[in-house]
């Protein structure tokens, strides 16, 4: 009896079931596959429902279909932890209580890590932030490539090489997306300059633009599958990129398949046709005059009313309008509507932990002579810190990345946490810079206010470091406009508010020197032989001070590896001597391919300090490399290892580069081009095989006139090195 029972209530769940499955809307039913359900929603909206999905209803959201139960996409900054909530309408901060979030190295310092595995750490905890806040977009990671030092955005990228920036932002993205949230890929493209960001036209040949201005943005859509893109301001082809047929059609969509969104970056679309012709999806921040136009300023957009009424007029079908709502029905089933997806988590002990890592595996140490560092607390009585930055906040300020964190510990914080009661920590101020700390409403709350004058400040810095075991000068830049912030670019390479008088008087005074360079971007450091010790120390998030603290003493061995060139002046940065920056109306790149280490390595030029460089608590020896053939086939591969030994004292880990040289070619080429890394942890006195394997992608160059990637048949060299300027050996081998 009770067995019929049983069987009679199974099969009537299993009908059940079956019926619910049948009866419920196929693009409700997420057994039917995704492009099936696109098309039934699709079918079962309104005109007027599909243009109010194309462009915003809000600062940062746009509609959904709420009759179909289709919800709204929401956006959110990006790519440093997520944006506080803003009022409706307006940039300013709504002032929720529920909103701090944790705030994540900046995207230099994940770049200089070379560590794939913090990249995946830092997508996922970002991922899980924007899921817990019920984010559909998390607008980052940013991957314009670093041509200037003075880019203003710079610190909201990764790097210089396209090769590096490619490798780590797949990671980030498969993080962010594991969550249910789309990343989404800025700027697309060639927003490499503040200056006139919306007028700008960039002027760049074909081959440059695919060999080092595309590359990251390619892998982040075809290896990291990223759901979203965004257009960038400037204009490219004299067309903005935000509707620009070559890069959004032809490149993206045609080349690469993308099948995501494309969204215009905020206020970045200027015209309707070319909006609906050139495979913009979603129009967001554009200007209107707020409500005085007699209709909501939303349906004001180009992608709005005016779209609307060309339809209605027959002017146009609705063939383009069907592809940007099918895109963002795509968008829709894979994130909001995905009801597999996490739950995400905001501002936990777990995010703090993995941006503490991500900061201490890409803080570079950049010199240390003498043995200066790491600061030996039992031998120490009394550590000088001095300077602006070991005290300011940094996650409010620089532009849309600026943040509103649970919260933030600076630098001197967090050297007064490491080192308790075991040696004296005195502070002083050694120069003012920049005392405000307020974006958009949030205030960071600090009261930096000083009125003393150059000289006294000077003065007592002096009087302090010469009493000191050890002199820390935490200074650099900050995210105030003209330094690293978006909006404007910085005005020189010089470091500001007269520090190089205060980092010279200093060295004078004390031999055990520290000089920790808090910025996105390069600095001329004409002391630099003075210094003993260089700490390259990117903006860290909330964890700043406890991972710069942790460096400092030795607890972590740094490991980061540069991801830009540290010029000796702008007349050796490449885009300012041959070509040409922060101009208006028109830039021209005309170094072409030779950005950063390129344009040294063909110039013979020995920058401050190269790419790739970092040095090390230990040492490291590099044995010959190995290969397992001398020549290649075009279709084949050839694997090459290499012995790494930390030969210190102390546990470390080493970024081992490879760099692929074509002997000769009918093109001119870079002297060297990365095309591998391994971050490798090695115990004191252990060795450890790192294997590199070459295809004939790493090989190739882009043939402009073919329009496709080409490896000519010949001699390569592979070089492993420590740094772009450290080759340790070669290897010869030939393609057939
Ligand atoms: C920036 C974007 C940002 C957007 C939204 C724009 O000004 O260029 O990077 O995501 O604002 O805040």
């Amino acid at each position: 009896m009770k067995k019929i029972f049983v069987v009679l209530l199974f099969t009537c769940l299993g009908y059940g079931i079956v019926y619910a499955q049948k009866t419920k809307p196929i693009y409700l039913n997420e057994s039917q596959p995704i492009e099936k359900r696109i098309e039934d929603a699709l079918s079962r909206m309104t005109l007027q429902e599909k243009i109010a999905m194309i462009h915003a209803q809000s600062k940062f959201s746009s509609p959904g279909v709420p009759r179909l139960g289709i919800p709204e996409v929401w956006t959110t900054d990006g790519p440093h932890g997520i944006r506080t909530e803003v009022l409706w309408d307006e940039w300013k901060q709504a002032g929720w209580s529920n909103d701090s979030c944790m705030a994540f190295p900046a995207l230099t310092c994940l770049a200089s890590s070379w560590d794939k595995t913090l990249s995946k750490l830092y997508g996922n905890a970002i991922g899980e932030e924007a899921r817990y806040r019920n984010k559909t977009v998390l607008l980052g990671p940013g991957v314009n490539i670093y041509r200037s030092p003075l880019n203003g955005r710079n610190f909201e990228y990764m790097g210089e090489d396209p090769y590096l920036a490619s490798q780590m932002v797949v990671p980030y993205v498969k993080g962010v997306q594991d969550n249910g949230v789309a990343a989404c890929v800025k700027h697309f493209a060639l927003n490499n300059q503040e200056t006139d960001r919306h007028g700008v036209n960039v002027i760049v040949d074909d081959r440059t633009l695919y060999e080092i201005y595309l590359p990251a943005f390619k892998a982040a859509v075809q290896e990291g599958k990223a759901w979203a893109i965004m257009g960038a301001y400037g204009l490219y082809k004299h067309q903005h990129c935000c509707h620009n047929e070559y890069l959004l059609q032809d490149i993206l969509r045609k080349e690469w398949k993308f099948d995501g969104i494309v969204l215009s970056d905020w206020g970045g679309t200027h015209d309707t046709m070319e909006a609906i012709t050139n495979g913009l999806d979603i129009e967001f921040g554009t200007g209107t005059d707020g409500l005085t136009k007699g209709m909501n300023a939303y349906d004001a957009y180009y992608l709005a009313h005016p779209y609307y009424e060309m339809i209605q007029k027959g002017e146009f079908g609705t063939v383009e309008l069907d592809e940007k709502v099918r895109n963002i029905l795509r968008l829709q089933f894979r994130t909001g509507m995905n009801t597999e997806k996490p739950f995400g988590s905001f501002g936990s002990p777990e995010h703090g932990e993995a941006a503490r890592k991500i900061a201490e595996g890409g803080i570079v140490l950049l010199k240390n002579d003498n043995d200066v560092l790491p600061v030996q607390l039992e031998k120490t009585k009394t550590i000088a810190v001095i300077g602006e930055n070991a005290i300011k906040m940094m996650t409010v300020g620089g532009g849309s990345s600026s943040l509103k964190a649970k919260y933030e510990i600076t630098p001197l914080q967090g050297i007064l946490n490491r080192v308790g009661d075991q040696a004296e920590v005195v502070y002083v101020r050694g120069y003012v810079g920049d005392t405000t700390g307020d974006y958009n409403g949030v205030k960071s709350g600090q009261n930096l206010k000083d009125n003393r004058s150059e000289d006294e400040l000077l003065a007592e810095a002096l009087e302090i470091a010469q009493k000191a075991d050890v002199v820390i000068f935490i200074g650099g830049l900050n995210k105030s406009k003209f330094q690293d912030c978006e909006g404007a670019d910085r005005k020189s390479l010089a470091l500001p508010y007269n520090q190089d008088r205060v980092v010279s008087a200093l060295a004078k005074v004390t031999d055990k020197l520290v000089f920790v360079n808090i910025s996105g971007n390069a600095v001329a450091m004409p002391w630099v032989k003075e210094v003993p010790a260089i700490i390259q120390g990117w903006y860290l998030g909330s964890e700043s001070g406890n991972a710069l603290a942790s460096i400092l003493v030795g607890d972590v061995n740094p490991s980061g590896k540069l991801c830009f060139t540290f010029p000796e002046s702008l007349e050796e940065s490449p885009a300012h001597s041959i070509g040409e920056f922060g101009t208006t109306t028109e830039v021209k790149y005309t170094e072409g391919l030779y950005v950063g280490y390129r344009y040294n390595d063909k110039n013979k030029v020995k920058p401050l300090f190269p790419f790739g460089h970092g040095v090390s608590y230990t040492t490291f020896s590099y044995g010959n490399i190995e290969a397992d053939r001398k020549t290649m086939q075009a279709d084949g591969t050839l694997t090459l290892k290499v012995a790494i030994t930390n030969t210190g004292a102390v546990d470390g880990a080493e970024v081992v580069q490879l760099y692929v040289q074509d002997k000769k070619s009918a093109v001119d080429r870079p002297v060297k081009e990365l095309k591998g890394f391994e971050k490798v942890f090695l115990k004191a006195g252990e060795t450890k095989m790192v294997s590199f394997t070459i295809t004939k992608e790493a090989l190739s160059y882009f043939d402009a006139v073919k329009h496709e990637w080409v490896a000519e048949p010949g001699t390569f060299m592979a070089l492993v090195g420590a740094s772009s300027s450290d080759i340790k050996d070669k290897f010869r081998f030939e393609l057939q």
